[in-house]
């Protein structure tokens, strides 16, 4: 069977190499570092002009109050909205606007876009600037297609996502931009090969453990009770029973790579005792140390409950309690996010991963990814389950030095993203 109007909009979207190399590189050119946040409004206004003129209602947002906003850095998002001439559901394209620090290691100017042998280099070229830029491409090649659209098409560009997305999709998500009847189907271009549909994300737990002891002088410990030796304990309890139970669980999680298809536990720092008089230099008072300080980070499969698997942690501190003598400890709540899993059957899921089948001629792996994005807040905020990610670029890439975006799967991304998005509007397949 053919399809000579999907063929006609593949070839448009060929022809556009050049502009979407243009388009990712006009955004890396704007260093949208975060922390602090910086140039938020100067990127949305880049989006929302070029947008406006292709007849969107523009709308730019301030998450006005949310971490790390002030008149400084204010935080801007944009979102916009073309309605079509008849009713239909709304599919939303949407990209964070920020990036991580540059950091060092770099060979290319990280801010400078540098297009060369097939890439386009910079901060943000994977993550995410290069999924946006083909998402505007497929938006703009669908307009012209020359065909009239049902629903609505949005695009949106979101502030935060690299520090929890408070300010950005978290607050719009709260504030109902994320829901129905507004929103029917979203992919977020995130960076996870043109041939992936990522359908979800493990969830997080971030908790600090403290243990106390009694402060005495290093040369009588007799007289005091070490925090650091009580904390030893934990790991000790840690190494004994939790990390041989993350083995137990079976997933229906398709994460990806395969060693997160566990849940998994990593100890991210432990403080005792007193600090070094100088970094690198000096030496730590001769104390018994009386507090202690460990940092972990554990994270969830969608067949766990976060407040079991709560409860078994503290368990485990309380067989300490029981067992050695002087052991007092404190379990805090540092950060946490559910585990988010799209049903694979869902239109937004089937649809791309029929589009990948049809632009790349091979079928499209479903999977999960193993830290989590802002899909978390669609999910849980703005209740909506028809959410992926699907974009171009390798997430190995990402945050890295030299982080580029390759330009083909820039240009294939886009046309799997026109293919979906006109059939998730049209109903057509
Ligand atoms: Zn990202």
């Amino acid at each position: 069977m053919t399809h000579p109007r999907e063929d006609r909009l593949l070839a448009d979207i060929e022809s556009r190499r050049d502009e979407a190399v243009a388009l990712a590189q006009a955004l890396i050119r704007i260093p949208t570092v975060n922390p602090p946040g910086d140039n938020y409004r100067d990127i949305c206004e880049l989006l929302g002009d070029r947008l406006a003129n292709r007849g969107f209602e523009v709308e730019y947002v301030r998450a006005e109050g949310s971490p790390g906003d002030d008149d400084r850095f204010p935080r801007w998002n944009v979102i916009a909205r073309r309605e079509g001439k008849t009713p239909g559901p709304c599919v939303h394209f949407n990209s964070h606007i920020d990036v991580v620090e540059p950091g060092e290691g770099w060979t290319v100017d990280p801010f400078g876009g540098l297009a060369r042998d097939g890439r386009v280099y910079g901060r943000g070229a994977c993550d995410m600037k290069g999924g946006l830029a083909a998402s505007v491409i497929a938006v703009e090649a669908l307009l012209d297609a020359g065909v009239e659209l049902p629903g609505a098409i949005e695009v949106s560009g979101t502030a935060d996502e690299e520090s929890g997305g408070y300010g950005g999709v978290a607050w719009l998500a709260e504030r109902g931009w994320f829901s129905k009847p507004r929103v029917d189907h979203v992919i977020i271009p995130e960076p996870l090969n043109v041939d992936r549909v990522c359908i979800g994300h493990r969830g997080v737990w971030w908790g600090e453990i403290a243990t106390e002891g009694r402060i005495a002088h290093g040369s009588m410990p007799f007289l005091g009770d070490s925090a650091i030796r009580h904390m030893g304990a934990v790991v000790e309890a840690l190494e004994r029973e939790a990390w041989p139970a993350l083995d137990a669980h079976a997933t229906a999680m398709p994460v990806e790579p395969p060693g997160a298809r566990t849940p998994t536990l990593n100890i991210n720092s432990i403080h005792g005792g007193q600090p070094d008089v100088e970094p690198g230099g000096g030496l730590p008072a001769p104390l018994v140390a009386d507090a202690c300080r460990l940092v972990f980070d554990r994270r969830l499969l969608i067949e766990e409950d976060l407040d079991e698997v709560k409860a078994s942690m503290r368990a485990l501190l309380d067989g300490l309690a029981q067992t050695r003598p002087g052991f007092r400890y404190r379990l805090r709540d540092l950060f946490e996010v559910r585990p988010t899993m799209t049903e694979p059957e869902r239109p937004v899921v089937r649809q791309t991963a029929e589009a990948v089948r049809r632009v790349l001629g091979r079928p499209a792996k479903l999977i999960c990814s193993p830290g989590t994005y802002d899909q978390k807040h669609i999910d849980r905020i703005g209740h909506l389950r028809d959410c992926i990610a699907y974009g171009p670029g390798i997430l190995d890439l990402a945050h890295q030095p030299d982080e580029y975006v390759e330009i083909d799967d820039m240009v294939q991304s886009a046309k799997v993203m026109a293919l979906s998005a006109y059939a998730l509007l049209t109903g057509a397949a």
